[in-house]
């Protein structure tokens, strides 16, 4: 064996460019690098680490069935991985390293460093273009990069009509001799909602293939009804690219054309567009993975210190029923719904005015899809301090968004069972008497005063600036 293909958040055999590019040269081995600490400190939560570790497994026995070594290196941050890996191709004769490029700084500079000390160690380095469905970049008619996502759209859905490409093979089999993989032994604890999403490759395709032919087509009416859920739920795989891009692309064209529809029009398409958009911009704009906002009159919003606010707000105790609803069901599950994840994003930035950086901190603590170009650009988005975010003047009413998109207040009931008797017209913005009944608790802020408070902060910026 001569290939070493070197797997980061794209934990997959089938539809990879890289894996599959690698073994028309010869035979090929893995590597996974795992580096703890590193994702410790991006605050990766434990769900992710833990699903991360199963998937690891999965992917090593599916390996092992065709005959592909898979060399799992237990180190401790980014820092570590270029000796380790240069160690790796020495020890085992490897003469080559493909991977493909992850665009946030420091995967950036890891990278780089890694491939500075395997040439000067005489081992060649293939880089292939980001996982993402429009993998090169998309740029306006100035070359520029887009900063308004609706444009973007237009040039990235252009460019892909022109260059569609199917779903990469899976490797052949080979004649390697390979050891069975160990399980790793747990890093983390290893808790998280396996029942939800289970570690298995065949499941998660069934997954993909279900919710195109099955449910696809009404995600543009239901997707923002967080009681039926009517979104893919895919998120985790994406984020750790246990599923590939063209892999979805192909599911949504089948589903399309045998439901005579233009697979173009997609809204679950033009939804995966975005993870495309805010990936991209990370790679554009290295500040973005500094903590620093996007339109940079906005560091001089004067934030609130309010950590009774914030903890009320982590644990689900506002007062704003679907605001602690939202909250209860990331604790509880590590994932929450879009319309969701606006509503308390907004809640805490807008209403309670707390730094979206604490926001969006304690969202990746949490989230079992946590990533971080998708969370940075929600939380700036939501916070209006991002590329092609919300006006600073649009400030959701928790109360109106509750009614619109929980009518019925199940998804309410569910997580929030102080309210489970209570009826849809009241469950929304229970009264004293209800609140008291029941022990739920006031709400936290005056939802006027709160907005009208955002609103001046976010004005006259521009001048400061
Ligand atoms: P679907 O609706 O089925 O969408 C399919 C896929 O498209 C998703 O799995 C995701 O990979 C991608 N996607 C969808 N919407 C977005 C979007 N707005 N931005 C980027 N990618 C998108 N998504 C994450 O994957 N990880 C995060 O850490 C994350 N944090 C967020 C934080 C905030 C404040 C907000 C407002 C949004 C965040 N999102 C994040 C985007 C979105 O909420 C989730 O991708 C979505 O809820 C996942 O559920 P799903 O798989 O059912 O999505």
């Amino acid at each position: 064996i001569t290939q070493l293909v070197w797997l980061r958040n794209d934990l997959r055999l089938t539809d990879h460019p890289a894996l599959f590019a690698a073994q028309q040269q010869g035979d090929v081995a893995l590597t996974i690098c795992l580096t703890p600490d590193q994702w410790q400190e991006h605050h990766e939560s434990s769900a992710k680490c833990a699903l991360r570790e199963q998937l690891i497994y999965a992917l090593q026995q599916q390996a092992y069935g065709l005959g592909i070594p898979c060399h799992v290196l237990k180190l401790k941050r980014f820092s570590d991985c270029a000796d380790a890996l240069t160690k790796l191709c020495q020890q085992n004769g490897y003469e080559q390293v493909w991977w493909q490029n992850e665009l946030p700084v420091h995967e950036t500079l890891r990278d780089q460093k890694v491939e500075t000390q395997l040439i000067e160690n005489g081992i060649k380095c293939q880089r292939f273009t980001p996982d993402l469905i429009v993998s090169e970049p998309v740029l306006n008619q100035q070359g520029q990069p887009f900063k308004v996502f609706t444009p973007f759209y237009k040039r990235w859905l252009t460019t892909l009509v022109n260059k569609i490409s199917a779903p990469y093979d899976l490797p052949t089999q080979q004649s390697s001799q390979t050891t069975f993989p160990e399980t790793i032994t747990a890093l983390y604890d290893s808790h998280y909602r396996d029942d939800l999403w289970p570690a298995d490759y065949q499941v998660i395709r069934e997954k993909l293939w279900q919710f195109c032919h099955h449910k696809e087509q009404y995600y543009d009416e239901l997707r923002d009804y967080p009681a039926k859920p009517y979104t893919s739920t895919l998120s985790p795989y994406l984020a750790l690219g246990a599923i590939g891009p063209r892999e979805c692309l192909e599911a949504i064209i089948h589903s399309c054309s045998a439901q005579e529809r233009e697979w173009q029009d997609s809204v679950w398409l033009k939804e995966l567009a975005w993870r495309d958009f805010y990936k991209q911009l990370m790679g554009f704009f290295p500040e973005l993975s500094k903590s620093l906002p996007f339109k940079p009159e906005t560091q001089y919003v004067q934030w609130n210190h309010n950590p009774e606010g914030f903890q009320a707000w982590c644990e689900g105790n506002t007062g704003f029923p679907i605001v602690d609803a939202a909250m209860r069901q990331l604790n509880q599950t590590g994932w929450m719904h879009n319309r969701l994840r606006m509503i308390a994003a907004s809640f805490l930035t807008k209403l309670l005015l707390i730094d979206w950086r604490e926001g969006e901190k304690y969202f990746m603590e949490k989230l079992i899809d946590g990533e971080f170009s998708a969370n940075n650009g929600g939380w700036q988005w939501s916070a209006s301090t991002g590329c092609d975010a919300a006006p600073y003047f649009r400030v959701f009413n928790p109360t109106r968004q509750s009614e619109r998109f929980d009518p019925d207040g199940l998804f309410i009931k569910k997580f929030v069972p102080e309210l489970k008797s209570i009826n849809s017209k009241q469950i929304h913005d229970p009264s004293s008497t209800i609140r008291n009944q029941s022990g739920y608790v006031e709400p936290i802020v005056d939802y006027k005063k709160a907005r009208g408070h955002a609103i001046a902060a976010f004005e006259n910026l521009k001048d400061r600036a």
